[in-house]
């Protein structure tokens, strides 16, 4: 069995950055995805905040761009399901379903899958009505009523995105003030086509077979009222997918992984960066920061063995 430097383990804009930055310092780099690379980048229309795009670059466009720049950098990337890791040994084993890997260092940057809200309906009606991704799903609801559940910078601006297709978007937030920045709720707040429910959550999705209403419950007087709607997109966040390191990667109350500014996790040899890491900004291009750190001091723990 081949032993890596390191092992990368997810492909968003972290680890996609830490290959670059490994392949470049000539580390023999193996990248670990479970679907595509790119991780939640590959679902954003329009990423208007990384620098060096002043008119706005997609999030596939961005992906495959960072593709291209692992490629010509040597890392590898492979497209496999983790199943557990041996991460406390010097020599630390990965074991996906396509094989066993072997590597001195891991870097983990698995990121964060969207937080669902555990109410009725929401799993029976998930892809007929009930969407966490406002950009794969958005053409789909043409002249239809749509409700987005969450109140940060997700929900609200793909909320403005939405009004593209739906008739009507109305969010529905649990507190009676948005989470998201100033300006995306400016936008918001002035589209006609936007309204909002305050102090409000869904208990119940209901239809048939396609969803057809909430059923809302006012936080304050615990009053219900129905809400007839064709679609609900639910965006209140992002859980990390780190169950498989428990017992060896210390990890927060939330299931986030505690690094220091070197992205050193509690495990010699094993760094986290992106999403996945507790941190109070989850940008791409934080994520990219994280994944350039990560990679740099995992080439310097090499060098010191
Ligand atoms: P977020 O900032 O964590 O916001 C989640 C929202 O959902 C909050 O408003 C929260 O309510 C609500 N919520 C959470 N759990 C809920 C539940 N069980 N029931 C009802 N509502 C619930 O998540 P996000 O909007 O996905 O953003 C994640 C990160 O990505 C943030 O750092 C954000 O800045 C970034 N992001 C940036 C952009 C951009 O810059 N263009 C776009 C998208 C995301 P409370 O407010 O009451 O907590």
């Amino acid at each position: 069995m081949t032993t890596y430097d390191t092992i990368i383990i997810g492909g968003g804009p972290a680890g996609l950055t830490a290959a670059i930055y490994s392949g470049r310092a000539r580390m023999n780099t193996l990248l670990v995805e479970r679907t595509y690379p790119g991780g939640l980048m590959m679902i954003s229309e329009q990423i208007e905040n990384f620098p060096g795009f002043p008119t706005g670059v997609s999030g596939p466009e961005l992906c495959t761009a960072m593709q291209d720049q692992v490629s010509k950098f040597g890392a590898q990337i492979q497209l496999a399901e983790i199943q557990s890791v041996d991460l406390a040994k010097p020599i630390k084993t990965v074991r996906t379903s396509d094989g066993d890997y072997a590597a001195k260092t891991v870097i983990l940057a698995m990121g964060a899958k969207p937080r669902r809200l555990g109410v009725p309906g929401e799993k029976e009606f998930q892809g007929r009505g009930v969407s966490y991704c406002a950009t794969c799903d958005g053409p789909f609801f043409k002249g239809k009523r749509l409700a987005v559940v969450g109140g940060g910078d997700s929900a609200v601006e793909d909320s403005c995105y939405l009004t593209r297709f739906a008739k009507d978007v109305t969010i529905i937030h649990r507190r009676d003030k948005l989470r998201a920045a100033k300006m995306l709720q400016e936008r918001a707040l002035s589209n006609p086509k936007i309204n909002i429910i305050w102090d409000s959550v869904v208990e119940e999705i209901n239809g048939s077979p396609e969803v057809e209403r909430l059923m809302v419950k006012n936080v304050k007087t615990s009053n219900l009222t129905p809400v007839k709607v064709d679609g609900i997109f639910i965006l209140i966040g992002q859980e990390p997918d780190t169950a498989f390191l428990k017992g060896q990667v210390s990890l927060n109350e939330f299931g986030y992984i505690p690094t220091d500014v070197e992205m050193k996790t509690n495990l010699p040899g094993v760094f986290a960066a992106g999403d996945v890491r507790q941190k109070s900004f989850r940008q791409i291009v934080t994520a990219c920061a994280d994944g350039a750190i990560a990679a740099n001091s995992a080439e310097k723990y090499i060098e010191a063995l």
